[in-house]
């Protein structure tokens, strides 16, 4: 059981379409029947959907964010490509920065860090992704990896700026897995020391994700340092997510 604010970001993925919006009138219906709890849903569908999201969730307690933008603030010809202003436009006020998915496609801390930078200009929050690969756990070395990541990707911003993190190990993504608790306390504990200590951020939200499921939830909620999840697979169908949250405030 908590009485803290958690939050709880739907990453769709490339999943969904016009259709898929109707599924979401059971979480709707759910948080306002749950209005004294602190739940955050954060729904991040892909970009054809956010202008249909965004009327469906007007004056309900959902927000809405996109899952990547395009480094540049101004507008230019980049076929195929939004920028947050575009985003924030449609009544977004998230995006999702430096997921390993999007990393794994060409995006390096400095193209991360510029994407942050546009974003925050734009009004909008990050959700900034850090995580390390299954090698660099077993070389010991996920700290020193979180370490540039953030040192990196935070370059030039400031103190307060509105930034939610998000600890998502790469191998457990889409795959089942979860660190056991005792490693995961240590790397969330690490992240929100690190942030304070040597890049003085202040009001540090940290979250996890990577595999979180109705399966799973109790075990991750044990770790009361955890300021809600990130969740993938399982945010595409409405009563697991449903799921996910009753069990986190019960
Ligand atoms: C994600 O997409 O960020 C994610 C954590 O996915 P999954 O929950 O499916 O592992």
């Amino acid at each position: 059981m908590t009485n803290k604010l958690k939050y709880f970001i739907a990453n769709w993925k490339m999943y969904g379409d016009l259709k898929s919006l109707k599924s979401i009138n059971k979480v709707i219906n759910f948080v306002n029947s749950n209005k004294k709890k602190k739940i955050q849903i954060i729904y991040c569908p892909p970009y054809t959907l956010l202008y249909p999201f965004s009327k469906k969730i007007k004056n309900t307690y959902l927000e809405l964010g996109a899952q990547n933008c395009h480094p540049n603030f101004e507008y230019g010809a980049f076929t195929g490509s939004v920028n947050p202003r575009m985003i924030k436009s449609i009544g977004a006020k998230y995006v999702i920065i430096g997921h390993s998915e999007n990393r794994a496609n060409g995006d390096t801390d400095q193209i991360v860090n510029k994407k942050i930078h546009s974003a925050l200009k734009s009004n909008l929050t990050v959700i900034f992704c850090m995580g390390e690969t299954l090698a660099q756990k077993r070389k010991k070395i996920a700290m020193n990896t979180l370490k540039i990541q953030i040192k990196k990707g935070l370059k030039g911003l400031k103190r307060n700026s509105k930034i939610i993190f998000a600890y998502e190990p790469i191998w457990s993504i889409g795959t089942g897995l979860i660190p056991n608790n005792p490693d995961l306390l240590k790397n969330i504990i690490f992240i929100k020391k690190f942030l304070k200590k040597v890049i003085k951020f202040k009001n540090i939200k940290v979250i996890y994700g990577g595999s979180v499921s109705p399966n799973n939830i109790k075990v991750l909620n044990a770790i009361d340092e955890i300021d809600g999840y990130l969740i993938g697979g399982s945010s595409q169908n409405s009563k697991k997510l449903i799921d996910i949250v009753k069990k986190t405030f019960k």
